[in-house]
C-alpha cells in the first residue's frame, strides 16, 4: 500500500473503531441509567412503605397511649377540679422515663391541656399554664370539634408526631385534652435499622419564629431538623443541593453519590409542613440488575470489538491476496507469449496475447461461438500429431514431450510459425489445468533460415560452398548406398584463370566468376547442386544421373562457356572438367580423389576438355 492510501485507510479504522465506542458507551450509559432508575424507584417504594409502616406503628403506640390516659378517672376528676397534681405528673414522668429505657420509644412526651386549651401538665418540662390554642391550630380544631386526631405539627419545642385525645366527663362535656407527642428520631433510628438509609427531617422554614423553645444548633439555615442525629456531612449536601429545591422534591435523585429521597410531611389540612429527607449512598445499594447488565454488556462490546478486529484482519488480508493476484495476473496479461488456461480440453482462460491474434474476439465466449477449438486454426509441423486431428490427443502429446511443438496457425494477420509447449498445473481445489505456452517464432524461424543459407553459400557467386558440399556429398554417399541412387559429379576449373586477373585485375576476376556460375547455373535442373570449392574451381553434384547423362552435360556446359564471350574480357574463356560416378563402395574421399584426378587429366591433355574418371 502506498503511504497516503495507508493513512487513508488508519484513519477510517480508527473512525470506526472510535464511532463504535462512543456508540456503544451511549447505548451503556442509556441502558444503564434507565436499569438504574427502575432498581431505585424499586427501593423508593421500598423505603416508602417502610417509613409509612413505621410511622404507623408509632401512631397506633401513641394513640394507644392517648387513649388510655384519657380514660384514667384520676386524670378525669382533676380535670374536673381544673388542676393536676404533682403525684400525678411526677408518676407520668416516670412512665416516659421507663418506656425510654425498656421499649423503643425514647420520646414519648405527655401533656395534659384544660378544655380551654391551657396547658396543665408536661412531662418534659415544669412549664405550664400557656394558652395553646392560640399557638396550635390542632389544639384549636380540637376544642371547636372535639375528636381524636393525629397529626404532624410544630410546636414550640419540636417538629413532632402527636395524637390529641378529647376527655369528657361522664356526660360527655369536653373536660380537657391529652396530647401523646412522639418524637422523630426513633422513627429515623429504626428506618436506618431495617433499610440502611438515614433521615434528615426538615420542617418548613415558616415555622422558625414558632418553635420559640426549640435549641439554636438544630436549625439548617431556616428549617428545623426533626431528628437529633444529623451528621454534618449530611447537612453539607443537603444544602448543596438547597433547601428550596429539596422542600420542593417529592421523589428521588442522585446528588454526589448519594439516593436523596424526599417525602413531603402533611399537616392536618393536607399542607406540607415538614419533609422527610432519607440519605443512602449509591454503594450500599445492591443494583443487581444493573451489575448483571454492566457485566453482560462489556463481555458483548469485547465480543463485538474483537469481531471487529478480525474482520478488518480478513478485509486486509484479502485485500493482500488480491492486489498479489492482480500483480501476476499482469504478468500473466503482459506476456508476449501466449497463454491458454485448459480444464478439460476446453480454454478457460487466456492472456491478451491470445486475444491479439484475432481481432473479433475479446473474451472466450466470443472465442467458443466462433470456433470449436484451438485445433481449427492450428496445424501441428510434425507428422505424429498430424495423425489424429483430436484436442485431447494433441493436449496429451504436447504433455509428454519434453520440447516444444512446431505449429502453423492461421489468423486473420495471415500464418504464423508458433512453437508450443504444455504444463499441468494444480489448482487449489485439486483440479488439474494444463496450460499451453504458445510463441510466435516466425520471425526467428525465418532469421535461422536466411542464416541457413549465409552458411551453406559462397558470398561471391550464390553458389552453394565447400561446406554445404561436403554434407551433401556424405548425403549422396549414403544415399547411393542405401537406395542404390545413380548419382554423379562433375569438377570443373576455369583454364588460364591466372591470366584474367593478371591482364584484367581482380574485380575483373571475380566478375568473371560470376558469371561463368550463372551461364552453368541456367544449364542445371532443380535438383542439381552447383559448389564452390575453390577459387575458380567448381564441382556439380547431379542426383539422379548416370555417367552418360553427366558426360553430356558436362560437355555442354564446356560449350556454353566456350561460346559465352564476355564483354568486359572481350572474349570467351573456357574450362577444363572431370567426371565420376558414386558408386556404393565411395567414401568422400575416394569420389574427390577420383573426380579431381579426371579433371587434371583434362588439364594435362590441354585444357577446354571434358575427362571421365577411371
Ligand atoms: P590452369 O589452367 O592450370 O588452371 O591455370 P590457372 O591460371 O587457372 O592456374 P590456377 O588454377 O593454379 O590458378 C588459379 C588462380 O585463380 C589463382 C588466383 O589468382 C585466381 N583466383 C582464385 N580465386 C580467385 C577469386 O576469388 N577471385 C579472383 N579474381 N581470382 C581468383
Ligand atoms: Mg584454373
Ligand atoms: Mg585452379
Amino acid at each position: 500500500m502506498k503511504g497516503r492510501v495507508r493513512y487513508k485507510v488508519v484513519g477510517i479504522i480508527f473512525a470506526v473503531f472510535l464511532l463504535f465506542f462512543v456508540a456503544a458507551k451511549s447505548l451503556y450509559d442509556y441502558q444503564i441509567s434507565k436499569i438504574m432508575m427502575s432498581e431505585l424507584s424499586q427501593n423508593q417504594r421500598f423505603i416508602d412503605e417502610s417509613l409509612d409502616s413505621l410511622i404507623a406503628q408509632k401512631r397506633n403506640m401513641i394513640e394507644a397511649l392517648a387513649i388510655t390516659f384519657s380514660r384514667d378517672i384520676s386524670l378525669q376528676s382533676m380535670l374536673e377540679k381544673g388542676a393536676i397534681n404533682n403525684r400525678w405528673q411526677n408518676k407520668i414522668k416516670q412512665l416516659t422515663r421507663e418506656l425510654a429505657k425498656k421499649t423503643v420509644y425514647k420520646h414519648i412526651w405527655i401533656q395534659v391541656l384544660d378544655k380551654n386549651g391551657i396547658s396543665l401538665s408536661r412531662s418534659w418540662s415544669n412549664k405550664h399554664g400557656d394558652d395553646l390554642s392560640k399557638t396550635r391550630k390542632d389544639v384549636a380544631s380540637i376544642l371547636q370539634n372535639p375528636r381524636s386526631l393525629s397529626v404532624f405539627s410544630v410546636g414550640k419545642f419540636a417538629l413532632s408526631f402527636k395524637y390529641i385525645v378529647p376527655v369528657k366527663d361522664d356526660q360527655g362535656k369536653l373536660i380537657g385534652l391529652v396530647d401523646v407527642i412522639g418524637h422523630l428520631n426513633s422513627i429515623d433510628k429504626a428506618l436506618y435499622k431495617s433499610v440502611g438509609v438515614s433521615s434528615v427531617i426538615l420542617a418548613l422554614p415558616k415555622f422558625k419564629k414558632q418553635l420559640v423553645n426549640a435549641p439554636q444548633d438544630r436549625f439548617l439555615e431556616d428549617a428545623f431538623i426533626a431528628n437529633t442525629d444529623v451528621l454534618p456531612e449530611e447537612k453539607a449536601l443537603i444544602k448543596k443541593i438547597g433547601l428550596s429545591h429539596i422542600f420542593s422534591m417529592d421523589g428521588f435523585e442522585v446528588v454526589d453519590g448519594q439516593f436523596v429521597l424526599v417525602k413531603p410531611l402533611l399537616d392536618l389540612r393536607g399542607n406540607e409542613m415538614a419533609v422527610w429527607v432519607a440519605l443512602k449512598p449509591m454503594d450500599a445499594f445492591s443494583l443487581k440488575d444493573a451489575h448483571t447488565f454492566k457485566n453482560i454488556y462489556i463481555l458483548v462490546v469485547i465480543f463485538i470489538f474483537l469481531l471487529l478486529v478480525f474482520t478488518f484482519i480478513v478485509i486486509y488480508m484479502r485485500y493482500q491476496v488480491a492486489l498479489e493476484k492482480k500483480f501476476f495476473y499482469q504478468f500473466f496479461n503482459e506476456a508476449t507469449e501466449v497463454i491458454c488456461i485448459i480444464d478439460n480440453y476446453k480454454i478457460i482462460n487466456a492472456n491478451k496475447a491470445f486475444y491479439k491474434l484475432f481481432d473479433d474476439i475479446k473474451n472466450m465466449d466470443q472465442f467458443y461461438k466462433k470456433y470449436d477449438c484451438l485445433l481449427d486454426f492450428l496445424t501441428p509441423e510434425s507428422t505424429d500429431l498430424m495423425k489424429e486431428k483430436n484436442a485431447a490427443y494433441w493436449v496429451d502429446s504436447l504433455l509428454q514431450k519434453a520440447k516444444p511443438e512446431m505449429f502453423t496457425l492461421n489468423t486473420t494477420h495471415g500464418d504464423a510459425l508458433f512453437s508450443v509447449k504444455a504444463t499441468s498445473i494444480k489448482s487449489y481445489f485439486g483440479g488439474m489445468y494444463t496450460v499451453l505456452f504458445m510463441n510466435d517464432v516466425t520471425a526467428e524461424v525465418k532469421y535461422a533460415k536466411q542464416l541457413e543459407e549465409l552458411v551453406d553459400r559462397d558470398e561471391l557467386t550464390g553458389c552453394y560452398n565447400r561446406h554445404y558440399f561436403n554434407q551433401e556429398l556424405d548425403a549422396s554417399l549414403n544415399r547411393v548406398q542405401r537406395y542404390q541412387q545413380s548419382i554423379s559429379l562433375i569438377m570443373f576449373d576455369i583454364d588460364f584463370f591466372k591470366k584474367v586477373n593478371d591482364e584484367f585485375g581482380h574485380d575483373i576476376g571475380d566478375k568473371t566468376l560470376i558469371d561463368t556460375t550463372k551461364l552453368v547455373q541456367a544449364q542445371l535442373r532443380d535438383s542439381d547442386r552447383l559448389c564452390r570449392i575453390g577459387g575458380e574451381e567448381f564441382i556439380i553434384l547431379l542426383p539422379e544421373t548416370d555417367l552418360d547423362g553427366a558426360i553430356l552435360l558436362a560437355d555442354r556446359i564446356r560449350v556454353v562457356i566456350e561460346e559465352s564471350v564476355l564483354p568486359y574480357l572481350k572474349r570467351s574463356i573456357t574450362i577444363s572438367s572431370g567426371i565420376t560416378l558414386m558408386t556404393q563402395w565411395d567414401n568422400s574421399q575416394t569420389v574427390y580423389k577420383r573426380v579431381d584426378t579426371a579433371l587434371y587429366r583434362a588439364k594435362d591433355k590441354g585444357r577446354n576438355r571434358v575427362e571421365v574418371a577411371e
